[in-house]
């Protein structure tokens, strides 16, 4: 038996968070197999939106600069009334000394997922099995032996680590038997891409925009190639019915009218859920991003924490390799962090802009309004609300990676919620 020491990591999920573990670990010289039952990597647009604190962490895997050569500096976004226009307006410019990057990064997801798997294509430490699928996992006392299926069928992998980065669905937390406790909205969101600049056709608006409304509540966001529209489709609606060019038309004309119509680039419908895994991790294997949590897009935080779950994990497993002494203790603070950060951060955040959004009791609406425009009236309390939704706050409480004694004290604290 090879030195469990020199056993690769296996990685499930070439998405961007599990191809952003891979990069972390190959950049520290530990060795990688990224296993993906997708063909290539995928070309989904799907999130748009890049954080502070995700943009520094992902400048040590050198992908933070070619998202500025090709990503969109926003950094004033507005809360919006449908009816009555702005509410409030927020500047991430007065983050300005709290992070390099004081505004939000607009970029559609597949470009950063290009610029990991060209970053990994690189690199002679990390193995990419595309169009091979994780089927099993077994712990033994040495490491975890996995198995996968390829086109020339099933195949066997010792690995010293396993990391399940594979979305939603998750095949490895099912092998682990992890529940996925949470709720799923009644309604899917469906979002549309157009050329044309909204900001012509409502002007006032920013380049990030969240429209509340009882009926039809909006999103309206500015990426480099397309505005993006998003709109809750009610339940009883099909997703046939909902994506048919003249239904989809007449809602961009509702949000603003244009005789000639929409030129639409891109659309995609899905449903929404809030979900928690129950533990993220089992012995010698892990869950991160879309597989240990997942969440509604309102505020554009559900892949940036999983971007810093990736980075969390690595950290500690390249300490590990390199003879940390509390094996144990490192991992659990990895699953304890991670998971509270998960609940009380970005659950809790985007469960609250999704209700603000969607809110139709008259009076908790006016409620809402007041209480944005107050805060962002008061420096210091728009300062506190910035860094907690650009995710700063988590990570100045918490760290990233940081040593499990040093981590125990913040644990301790009792939880927010
Ligand atoms: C249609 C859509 C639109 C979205 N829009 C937004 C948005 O506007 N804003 C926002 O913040 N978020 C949005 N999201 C969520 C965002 O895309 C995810 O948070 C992000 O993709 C999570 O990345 P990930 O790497 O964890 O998982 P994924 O991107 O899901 O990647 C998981 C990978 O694992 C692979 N895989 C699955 N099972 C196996 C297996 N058994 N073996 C091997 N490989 C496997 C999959 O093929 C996939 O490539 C959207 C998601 C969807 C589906």
């Amino acid at each position: 038996m090879p030195n469990r020491t020199d056993l690769p990591v296996v990685v499930v999920g070439a998405g961007p968070v599990g191809m952003t573990a891979a990069a972390a670990l190959v950049r520290r010289d530990v060795p990688v197999i990224v296993v993906e039952a997708a063909p290539r990597p995928s070309p989904d647009w799907r999130a748009s939106t890049f954080h502070a604190a995700t943009l520094e962490l992902l400048e040590e895997i050198e992908i933070t600069g070619r998202m500025h050569d090709e990503g969109l500096v926003v950094p004033k976004y507005q809360f919006r009334d449908r009816t009555e226009g702005l509410v409030a307006e927020f500047d991430l410019g007065l983050l300005a000394d709290e992070t390099r990057y004081p505004y939000r990064l607009q970029l559609n997801q597949q470009h950063l997922v290009r610029f990991l798997y060209e970053r990994l294509l690189r690199d002679d430490k990390a193995e990419l099995l595309f169009g091979s699928r994780f089927a099993a996992a077994e712990q033994t006392a040495d490491g975890i032996e996995v198995t996968i299926e390829t086109s020339e069928g099933p195949r066997l992998l010792s690995a010293s680590y396993l990391i399940g980065a594979d979305g939603p669905r998750s095949a490895v937390r099912k092998s682990l038997g992890i529940s996925f406790e949470g709720h799923t909205y009644t309604e899917r969101f469906l979002i549309v891409s157009t050329t044309v600049d909204m900001r012509e056709q409502l002007p006032g608006i920013a380049e990030v925009n969240y429209i509340a409304d009882p009926e039809e509540w909006l999103f309206i966001l500015r990426t480099p190639e397309s505005w993006r529209v998003l709109w809750p489709v009610p339940a009883e609606v099909s997703a046939e019915e909902a994506t048919r060019q003249e239904v989809m038309q007449a809602r961009l004309r509702g949000v603003a009218p244009r005789a000639e119509g929409y030129p639409i680039v891109d659309h995609q419908i899905y449903s929404v859920h809030q979900r928690v895994a129950g533990a993220f991790r089992r012995g010698d294997a892990f869950l991160i991003g879309d597989a240990a949590h997942i969440n509604s897009p309102m505020g554009g935080v559900g892949l940036n924490s999983g971007i810093h779950d990736a980075f969390d994990l690595t950290r500690r497993l390249v300490r590990i390799r390199g003879g940390a002494p509390d094996v144990e203790a490192e991992l659990n603070a990895f699953a304890q962090c991670r998971r509270r950060i998960a609940l009380e951060y970005v659950q809790a955040d985007t469960e609250r802009n999704t209700q603000r959004m969607r809110e139709r009791d008259e009076t908790l609406r006016r409620q809402n309004q007041a209480e944005l425009r107050s805060i962002a009236a008061d420096p210091a309390r728009a300062r506190s609300w910035l860094r907690r939704v650009s995710l700063l706050e988590s990570v100045q409480k918490f760290g990233i990676g940081v040593p499990a004694a040093e981590l125990a004290d913040r644990l301790a604290e009792p939880s927010m919620s």
